[in-house]
């Protein structure tokens, strides 16, 4: 059987590899860590860094084609891979995710707006700051997520302390737009040029991190999800990408679509197409890479997404504790997907569940029963 390998051993790596090996593919991970996710469930497992030359050789020996699974990936071993093998997606299109001042580069070469931007690279770009710009918010240009490598800046002021506090890395500082909603957009592009676009999936965020997702977007008419599907479609032929693209959007409060930022893989937002659509956004990666005709998804239910975060294995007091999962599988429509972590920490990433129903309603009212069995907040 042909063989797939994916960089990075996290959550996505191992959706993917249940994907791929249903149809029929043997998998390989790359990553430093023993007891990784994807690592535990893939057919290998190379344990070793991602810019170890000698196991990208080796992953490129035993692989017909490789992904990625997470964003910071190094592209020089996307590089190298590609010199003998199919990687989707490839080094130049991630590089261009990695770094948010190219990132917004390419959204303006794309045509789609994005909030207003400054680059700032060093204390003297402080200064050419437009006041329009502020208040704002600085994020550092590469390695930020789940809002962590940014600042909520009111002044000038707090924006010289915020770069101090960042390191003084390559930042871009963004103005604080009036956010109505965040909605985010699959893509996925084949080698060919085809592109499929997945439904709108309307995200809400608790602490930086995302916390829940309704598909089909309850609060944006179908002209703006027009737009978003056709905007995520651009920027993804724009960069020659190839796989499966998130990209995630604002609507302001005077109903403006306005890009944030993307992610070059799989994305948790997304994880809701496990269930609630004919393919999955990890059987789409699958195909990408692989070369296997893309179809265009087909939503067969409303679904309400709730992330499981490490928060619910302890009790108000600290203590550990588990979760009552039989409680909310007997619940119509709830289908559990764990990560198979072994240790629970607040804001980790430990699983997600996917409320699927005949109707938006009833998926919101079983999700808010779910929400109530994991003491989880229900409103949204
Ligand atoms: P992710 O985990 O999605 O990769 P991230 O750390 O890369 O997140 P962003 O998506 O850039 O961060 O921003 C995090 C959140 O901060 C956004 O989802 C949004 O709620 C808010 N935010 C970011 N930029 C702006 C902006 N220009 N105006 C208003 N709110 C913003
Ligand atoms: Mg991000
Ligand atoms: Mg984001």
């Amino acid at each position: 059987a042909a063989t797939l390998g994916v960089l990075g051993g996290g959550q996505l790596g191992r959706m993917f590899v249940h994907a791929a090996q249903a149809l029929g593919y043997r998998c390989v991970v790359l990553d430093p860590d023993a007891a990784s996710p994807a690592g535990a469930v893939a057919q290998d497992h190379l344990k070793a860094d991602y810019l170890d030359a000698a196991a990208l050789e080796e992953l490129a020996r035993r692989c017909d084609a490789i992904t990625t699974e997470f964003e910071n990936v190094p592209a020089r071993a996307l590089e190298q891979l590609a010199r003998s093998r199919v990687v989707a997606p490839g080094a130049s299109a991630v590089a261009i995710c990695q770094d948010r001042a190219r990132e917004k580069a390419h959204f303006d070469a794309s045509g789609v707006a994005c909030a207003p931007y400054a680059v700032l690279r060093s204390s003297a770009d402080l200064a050419a700051v437009p006041d329009a710009l502020l208040p704002g918010i600085l994020k550092t240009a590469r390695l930020g997520y789940d809002g962590k490598g940014q600042r909520r800046v009111a002044d000038r002021a707090q924006l010289a302390a915020a770069f101090d506090e960042l390191g003084r890395v390559d930042c871009v500082l963004e103005q604080m737009l009036p956010l109505a909603l965040e909605l985010s957009v699959l893509v996925v592009r084949g080698a060919g040029g085809e592109v499929v676009t997945y439904p709108v999936q309307q995200n809400l965020h608790r602490d930086g991190i995302l916390a829940v997702t309704e598909v089909p977007a309850p609060d944006v008419d179908a002209a703006l999800q027009a737009q978003a599907r056709r905007s995520a479609a651009a920027i993804a032929t724009g960069m020659g990408y190839v796989g499966v693209l998130c990209v995630e959007f604002f609507v302001l409060k005077d109903g403006r679509l306005v890009v944030n930022e993307m992610a070059p893989r799989p994305h948790n937002s997304g994880h809701y197409t496990m269930n609630a659509c004919d393919l999955s956004q990890f059987e789409m990666q699958v195909r990408a890479m692989a070369g296997l005709p893309l179809r265009e998804p087909r939503l067969h239910s409303p679904v309400v997404m709730l992330n499981l975060l490490g928060d619910l294995w302890f009790d108000g007091a600290g203590r550990e504790r588990a979760p009552d999962w039989a409680g909310v599988l007997a619940l119509p429509g709830a289908e559990l997907h764990l990560y198979g972590k072994a240790q629970a920490r607040a804001g980790r990433k430990m699983g997600h569940l996917n409320v699927i129903g005949a109707t938006a309603e009833e998926a919101r009212q079983q999700a808010r029963r779910a929400c109530a069995i994991l003491g989880l907040p229900d409103t949204w």
